[in-house]
């Protein structure tokens, strides 16, 4: 059988296999890149963090991603009824970038991919990884081309960007159930005819339908609206079972859009999205990472799937660098640790999302000016500044917070 060798393999081309691929690229190291689809492919995950822009920038990738004029993000809006709560990313506490995007994602992943193999990157689409061995920290991973031919790589190290596709999780028995609530969801994108002109066409919206369930709104620089809903599989499965009906009926649900989508053709036949969340017993091994959704996804509700898939990536490819260049690394401490500490902030955001008390405070009047920047910064993708209360007590600041508010409290009286 016909035999590659590399220094890293790479399994997977979305964000977070070209952020790393690129990164490695840059500093001379031999890594290739396999990827089961042909670009541009679908996928969700429309509505980028600041922080992310960090990475691309790191990575030698923010130039070409910029030349595509994607739709600029400079916050989000959130609705319930007739109130509205708006995080402009620039009155964010702390050091960042205060914008980012909002793009259809098979552009998105094409212009990265692209970009990789325009700075030299072996990537090879349509190729699929069907198995790895390990020998310690080396690896031999069998793959098939489009050719149907099976062929094997050498590696001594791989970074597992395979998303939905949890290469090593299932090949290594090492999922795990996610802690967060079971939620599902419909989506399609939709030719926004009706965009009305200025910031109320083209912001990114979240309306919320019920405590538990909130549609989504993402207008694209193309003219074209990414539409979704989410929800408790519970509700999401009491909805009609053709999910173009389902998604027409939650357009109908929400006051604020009806008119504008419920009439709009579908560009494509609605997609189901059942219980997304996943976990890992572990993010890292002899010889490997596992970066983005291949290590678990918590929840679409503050869009930092993309965010945690490029941090995760480009640490990967740090400490692979650091532990080549001869210096030790303690991968359970500077990788596992670290992404942790991030997943686990926008996991109790995610959750007290859900039990309401988030909204709370989001839409409490008067506004705290003070809060609001800080869980701005949040939103924004900054979980790792400990200076920012909203991060360091994350656990306890948000529900005692609420709690104050809907016991007649105010936010002022409270002290972080
Ligand atoms: P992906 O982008 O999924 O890329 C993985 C690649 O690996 C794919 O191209 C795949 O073809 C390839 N692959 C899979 N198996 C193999 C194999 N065996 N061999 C070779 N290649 C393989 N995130 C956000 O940041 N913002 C959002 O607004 C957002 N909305 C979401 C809405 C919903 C309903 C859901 C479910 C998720 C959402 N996400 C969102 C999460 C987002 O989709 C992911 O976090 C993100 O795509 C992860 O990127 P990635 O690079 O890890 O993987």
């Amino acid at each position: 059988m016909k035999k590659e060798e590399v220094d890293v393999l790479v399994i997977g081309a979305g964000p977070s296999g070209c952020v790393a691929s690129a990164y490695l690229s840059n500093h001379g190291v031999r890594v290739k890149v396999v990827e089961k689809s042909k670009f541009p492919r679908f996928v969700i995950g429309e509505s980028f963090l600041p922080r992310s822009m960090e990475h691309y920038e790191e990575a030698g990738l923010l130039e070409a991603l910029k030349a595509k004029n994607f739709e600029i993000k400079a916050g989000a809006r959130f609705i319930r009824g007739k109130e509205t709560c708006f995080f402009d990313f620039s009155n964010k506490f702390g050091e960042g970038w205060d914008w980012t995007w909002q793009a259809p994602r098979a552009d998105f992943d094409h212009t990265l991919a692209q970009e990789v193999i325009r700075k030299g990157v072996d990537v090879e689409f349509e190729t699929e990884v069907l198995d790895v061995s390990f020998k310690g920290t080396d690896s031999v991973t069998t793959v098939r081309n489009k050719d149907g031919e099976t062929y094997e790589i050498g590696a001594k190290f791989i970074i597992d960007s395979s998303g939905y596709g949890r290469v090593l999780p299932r090949l290594l028995d090492l999922d795990m159930p996610s802690d967060v609530t079971e939620n599902s969801a419909i989506f399609t994108h939709v030719k926004d005819d009706g965009r009305v002109g200025g910031d109320e066409g083209t912001l990114i919206t979240f309306d919320i339908l019920e405590t538990q369930v909130w549609f989504w709104v993402i207008p694209f620089s193309n003219g074209n609206t990414s539409l979704g809903v989410v929800g408790p599989t519970k509700y999401i499965e009491k909805l009609p079972e053709d999910p173009g009906e389902a998604l027409r009926e939650a357009i109908r649900r929400s006051d604020y859009y009806r008119d504008r989508y419920l009439n709009t053709e579908f560009i494509f036949k609605p997609h189901r999205i059942k219980n997304y969340s996943c976990s890992v017993k572990q993010n890292y091994g002899p010889g490997f990472t596992l970066t983005g959704n291949s290590a678990g996804f918590l929840d679409p509700v503050f869009s930092s799937g993309v965010c945690f898939a490029t941090e995760s990536a480009l640490l990967s490819a740090k400490l692979f660098l650091k532990e080549r260049a001869g210096e030790p690394v303690n991968w359970e401490k500077e990788y596992s640790d670290y992404i942790k500490r991030g997943v686990n902030v926008f996991s109790t955001y995610v959750k007290e999302w859900y039990t309401g008390n988030l909204q709370t405070l989001f839409f409490h009047q008067p506004e705290n000016p003070d809060v609001k920047r800080k869980i701005c910064a949040v939103l924004a993708g900054y979980v790792w500044n400990e200076e920012n209360p909203f991060v360091q007590k994350h656990d306890r600041v948000i529900k005692s917070m609420a709690y104050l508010l809907q016991n007649g409290g105010s936010v002022d009286e409270f002290h972080i």
